[in-house]
């Protein structure tokens, strides 16, 4: 799709200069300099958004201080569900944005980025429920030699305070909602640092929760770089939150700049997850599968099925037909919407994902499809599957954040033996 096929919504924001989202405005006052967003299909600028520095944390960790104790403080349960429906619609209402907004922003299929404002909506909803049932608890307590009917004591459930919400790259609007709508549910407010490679869905979030009537301030963004603005906002003493989504690395940096004030930290990371394939299991929906656990939004995704396990006797069959499969998908730009497959992120990913193909084929793994990027412009890497793996290599032990399954086989063991190597690794498991 050309940009002049863009809708006009996306075509407006992508031309606007974007600052930092500080009390229902974008300041462009002492900006890091401004960052070129790419779209990962064609490594073209698609916009200019300005980088955010500890200064530009400071006044938004301000600003949502303030809208703390303003009119925001005062509405009723009732009133903030009602701004959180209202905010839904209008997300729905600008569904065609998302999707291009996302697709450009994060190379994701068409069909992906459809999901998004539908997702958004959905949490939104669900969370707006909750507003009016979050509620303290009554105590029996024989507290001072009191019974309990002599002594009232009750807990009451205030907001945290003010949120700091630092999200990845990887599922832009999904990430962010999934800190925003809590926060909104809860009284709270929020300063979101988005992931420096794919920022525009946090911005345009952040834009129409005051078009939504959500008072300026509750919702601030400040895009900016990790090590600068989201070390900044980990630290800052302001803030009495930390919900972070990334990497296992950084939640540990997050962890020790959250010590300084005893923040109150959420941390959501990386993943390795098993899949297995008994010899029973009906292969013509095991293959395909086993296939998108791996491939959907080219791996780059905290629950990617990227360890396989299969029973030795259909390990060929099941080999064949994924490699067969991961071929069969098309692979490009997700304006075209037949397109399954996508770019990774950026050409610093592409290059890591590289490393972990030549690991493979180091240790003596095989590919059988893929293995290599596209000689193309955009990061495109095809879906890849490796046989013959082992326990000790890397693409088995480590994240790749690709399109990338390393299969490995099991023999009549008993559930536990299987169960122990699906379960080892250092990452959680979905
Ligand atoms: P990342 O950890 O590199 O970056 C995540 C965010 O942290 C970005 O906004 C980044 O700018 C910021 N950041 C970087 N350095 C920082 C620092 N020193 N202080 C504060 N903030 C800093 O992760 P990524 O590459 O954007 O995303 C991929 C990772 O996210 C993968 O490991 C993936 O598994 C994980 N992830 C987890 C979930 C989940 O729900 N568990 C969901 C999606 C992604």
């Amino acid at each position: 799709m050309s940009e002049a096929a863009l809708s006009t919504h996306t075509a407006e924001f992508l031309k606007r200069r974007h600052g930092a989202w500080i009390a229902g405005r974008h300041e462009t006052d002492g900006l890091d300099g401004e960052l070129d967003v790419l779209d990962p299909a064609s490594e073209r600028a698609i916009a200019k958004v300005g980088l955010g520095s500890a200064a530009h944390v400071d006044r938004a960790v301000a600003a949502a201080r303030k809208a703390l104790s303003g009119p925001w403080a005062r509405l009723t349960p009732d009133e903030r569900t009602r701004l959180m429906l209202r905010y839904a619609e209008l997300i729905e209402s600008r569904a065609e944005q998302f999707t291009e907004i996302a697709v450009l922003d994060n190379g994701m299929p068409w069909a992906l980025g459809q999901s998004t404002a539908a997702f958004c909506a959905v949490f939104l909803r669900y969370y707006a429920g909750w507003t009016s049932k979050i509620a303290g608890q009554t105590l029996p307590s024989t507290a001072h030699g009191k019974r309990p009917d002599e002594l009232f004591a009750y807990t009451v459930r205030e907001p945290i305070g003010v949120v700091g919400a630092i999200t990845p790259w990887n599922y832009p609007f999904g990430m962010e909602i999934l800190k925003i709508a809590p926060v909104l549910a809860t009284g709270c407010t929020l300063v979101l640092k988005p992931a420096e490679q794919a920022p525009l869905a946090g911005l345009l979030l952040g834009e129409l929760a005051l078009e939504a009537g959500i008072p300026e301030g509750v919702f601030n963004v400040v895009v900016g770089l990790g090590e600068v603005a989201g070390a900044a906002l980990a630290a800052h003493p302001g803030v009495d939150k930390v919900a972070f989504t990334g990497s296992t690395e950084v939640g540990r940096l997050i962890l020790k700049a959250a010590a300084g004030n005893l923040k109150k930290v959420s941390l959501e990371l990386g993943g390795k997850s098993p899949v297995v394939i008994f010899p029973d299991a009906d292969l013509a929906q095991a293959i395909p599968g086993a296939g998108m656990a791996a491939f959907m939004l080219q791996g780059q995704n905290c629950v990617c099925g990227s360890r396989l396990f299969v029973h030795e006797k259909v390990a060929d069959a099941v080999a064949e037909g994924l490699a067969q499969f991961a071929r069969s998908l098309p692979v490009g730009p997700g304006m075209e919407k037949t397109n399954m497959i996508g770019p990774v992120i950026s050409a610093e990913q592409r290059g890591r994902i590289e490393g972990f193909l030549q690991s493979a084929e180091q240790q003596g793994a095989r590919a059988l499809a893929g293995g290599k990027r596209l000689d193309r412009p955009g990061y495109f890497i095809p879906p890849t599957v490796y046989a013959g793996c082992s326990a000790d290599m890397r693409v088995v032990r480590e994240e790749i954040f690709g399109p990338v399954v390393a299969m490995q086989t099991f023999g009549d063991d008993d559930l536990e033996t299987i169960a122990r190597r699906a379960n080892d690794t250092v990452y959680g498991l979905s």
